[in-house]
């Protein structure tokens, strides 16, 4: 409960057992003058423990959080618990239903809009809840990020360096045991206004990831984000039992990844047709050619080619063939040290 949140809440936080309920995010337009922003959220508890909060659908292009997160508030009874789980599956439902990164409705974009104002856009309120009461009443949070349409990952759960060394370790503890292909140590290209920064400002363990992306989803990654779920769950003694590790089901160990800088974010020199020459999850050498970049207009004309700035793992790279200037085509990152 925020004294200045307008968010209406139909959930009770402190009760045992498990519940689906809403948050009403006011909403006034010009059909609806009382209208609002309905978001579905589960919380179960069973006892004293920690309480993690999981979110997913902070962009609308980005599904594995949203399904696979659903599918673990359906299955999950409180009884499996000791502690507190709160589930967000779908943050930022006029995003999710117009299937875009950015709000339909202010045209915001709710990862770079925390902490929120508790009077503004509905993007602005929706932060300003989570800030100003989500993240206040949790010891961990999980927010299950992809690619998106524009970008498609190696599935990884996404970390950031703290100044406090022995966090950066707890926190690398619990990105290795959610089990996916990479743990990615991030450096962000904005690293203010995030869900991510704000949790970590609160001194929460944070973690966030990118599961695959264009646009799509996957058997494998929505399996990669529902065992993660589950293994965070185990980490930190909610859930009993050994985690599910990849190697167990046959899958490769977790690699640690870490972006060496942002030279790491390839962007395209100009407008055009991308050609790519490698793979995801390729290794190149700094100056290595990623692929062409063809000039429709110029079609007699040698196309650009677009190299990597750092050594590594092709662990990101843009879907699509049409790029505009300025837009990233390729990700590096290298073995953490
Ligand atoms: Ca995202």
């Amino acid at each position: 409960m925020s004294a200045n949140s307008p968010v209406i809440e139909d959930c009770d936080f402190e009760a045992n057992g498990k519940a689906f309920g809403t948050l009403r995010v006011p909403c006034s337009t010009n059909t609806s003058a009382y209208g609002s922003v309905v978001i579905p959220i589960m919380v179960a508890k069973n006892g004293p423990g920690p309480t993690v909060l999981f979110t997913g659908g902070v962009h609308g292009d980005e599904f594995e959080g949203p399904v696979a997160l659903a599918k673990f508030c359906r299955g999950i009874h409180a009884g499996e618990l000791q502690g507190r789980v709160i589930v967000v599956p779908a943050l930022n439902p006029p995003a999710l239903l117009s299937g875009t990164r950015l709000s339909p409705i202010d045209g915001r974009n709710l990862n770079r809009t925390f902490p929120g104002k508790p009077v503004g856009t509905v993007t602005e309120l929706i932060a300003h809840y989570v800030d100003s009461v989500l993240l206040k009443m949790v010891d961990i949070v999980v927010d299950l990020h992809s690619g998106g349409r524009s970008l498609e990952y190696v599935p990884n759960v996404l970390i950031h360096r703290s100044d406090d060394a022995a966090r950066t370790e707890e926190t690398l503890e619990a990105a290795i045991a959610f089990g996916a292909p990479m743990v990615l140590i991030s450096q962000d290209l904005e690293s203010e206004g995030l869900l991510e920064s704000a949790a970590e400002g609160y001194g929460k363990i944070t973690l966030s990831s990118e599961m695959g992306g264009g646009g799509a989803l996957s058997r494998e990654t929505v399996a990669v984000a529902e065992r993660g779920i589950r293994n965070v769950l185990r980490h930190f003694g909610l859930c009993a039992g050994e985690l599910e590790r990849p190697e167990a089901i046959g899958l490769p160990a977790t690699r640690v990844m870490e972006i060496e800088d942002l030279q790491a974010y390839v962007a395209a020199p100009a407008d055009g047709i991308f050609e790519p020459f490698r793979h995801l999850g390729e290794e190149v050498e700094a100056g290595e050619a990623l692929g062409h970049l063809h000039d429709i207009a110029e079609p007699g004309r040698v196309p650009q080619e677009i190299a990597a700035a750092r050594s590594g793992t092709i662990i990101c790279r843009r879907p699509t063939a049409h790029v505009g200037r300025g837009d990233c085509v390729a990700i590096t990152a290298g073995p953490s040290s």
